[in-house]
C-alpha cells in the first residue's frame, strides 16, 4: 500500500517504556480532507495523528509511529489514561456528524483495513485495544461514530465484534448502574467522570449501532459478555492476562 509523507510538526517523545498497546480511530470532522490535513500539520493547532486516510483511499503518514502524535487527548481506556503515550492515531476522513456524517466509502475501508493490519503487524495492540475515539472520551467525542463498519473491519483482523448470540432473550431491562456498568467498565470504559448514558451509548456506536439512543436491553448484555470473553482469552492467548486490571 502506497504511503504518502505529509510531515506534521505536532509530536513528541514517547516516554520511556511507554508500550504503544492502543489503536484508536477517529474520523476528520472537517469539510474536506484539504483542511484536516492543514490543520493536522499546522503548529498552531498542537493536535495531530500518525495517519490521514482520504474517502478514496490515499494513506498520508504525519507523524512516525514511534513517536507521541497528539491525537487522544482528555479520556481514558482501561487503566491508560495518557492515551497519545501508548497509541497510534488514525484520522479516517468524513465530515463527521457536523458538517454532514456520511458513509466511509468501500475503497477508504479497504485503505483503512490495509493500515491496521499493518499496525497490527508491528505493534503488540491487543484486540480489544482497537478503539473509537468516542470510546475514550464518551463525554465529548462521537468519532469515527456509528456509520464506521467496525464489523467488516474486525472480520478482517482488526478489532472485535460480539459473535451472534443463539436468539435466545430473558428477562426485563437490565438495571444499569448494577449490570451494565460494571460490565462497560471491564470492557474499558473509563467511567470516572464519565456518566454510564454516555459510555453506553458510545459502546452502542462501536459494538451496537442498530440500538443507538435505545435503553440496553438484554443483547446489550449479550454483546458486553461476549466481548469481554474474546478479550480475556486474547489477553490469555498474548500472556497478558490481568494487564486491564
Ligand atoms: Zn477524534
Amino acid at each position: 500500500m502506497p504511503i504518502h509523507d505529509r510531515p506534521s510538526p505536532n509530536h513528541g517523545p514517547r516516554p520511556d517504556g511507554a508500550a504503544v498497546d492502543i489503536l484508536v480511530l477517529h474520523y476528520t470532522g472537517m469539510v474536506s480532507a484539504q483542511a484536516a490535513l492543514d490543520r493536522l500539520c499546522d503548529e498552531a493547532a498542537q493536535v495531530s495523528a500518525h495517519y490521514l486516510v482520504e474517502e478514496d483511499g490515499t494513506v498520508w503518514r504525519l507523524v512516525a509511529e514511534d513517536r507521541r502524535a497528539w491525537h487522544a487527548g482528555r479520556g481514558a481506556w482501561g487503566h491508560v489514561r495518557d492515551v497519545n503515550s501508548r497509541s497510534i492515531g488514525v484520522e479516517i476522513v468524513n465530515p463527521g456528524h457536523e458538517f454532514g456524517y456520511r458513509p466511509f466509502p468501500a475503497a477508504q475501508m479497504r485503505a483503512v483495513t490495509d493500515l491496521c493490519r499493518d499496525i497490527l503487524g508491528r505493534w503488540p495492540i491487543p484486540p480489544g485495544n482497537v478503539i473509537a475515539h468516542s470510546d475514550m472520551a464518551p463525554d465529548r467525542k462521537r468519532d469515527p461514530g456509528e456509520l464506521f463498519d467496525w464489523q467488516a473491519l474486525a472480520r478482517a483482523g482488526v478489532g472485535l465484534w460480539p459473535r451472534t448470540g443463539d436468539g435466545a432473550h430473558f428477562g426485563g431491562p437490565p438495571a444499569v448502574e448494577t449490570v451494565v456498568a460494571p460490565l462497560l467498565s471491564r470492557l474499558g470504559y473509563d467511567l470516572d467522570g464519565v456518566g454510564v448514558a454516555q459510555a453506553l451509548t458510545a459502546f452502542q456506536r462501536h459494538w451496537h449501532p442498530d440500538a443507538l439512543g435505545k435503553p440496553a436491553d438484554t443483547e446489550t448484555i449479550r454483546r458486553l459478555n461476549d466481548l469481554i470473553a474474546q478479550t480475556d482469552v486474547a489477553n490469555s492467548t498474548a500472556g497478558l492476562a490481568g494487564s486491564r486490571e
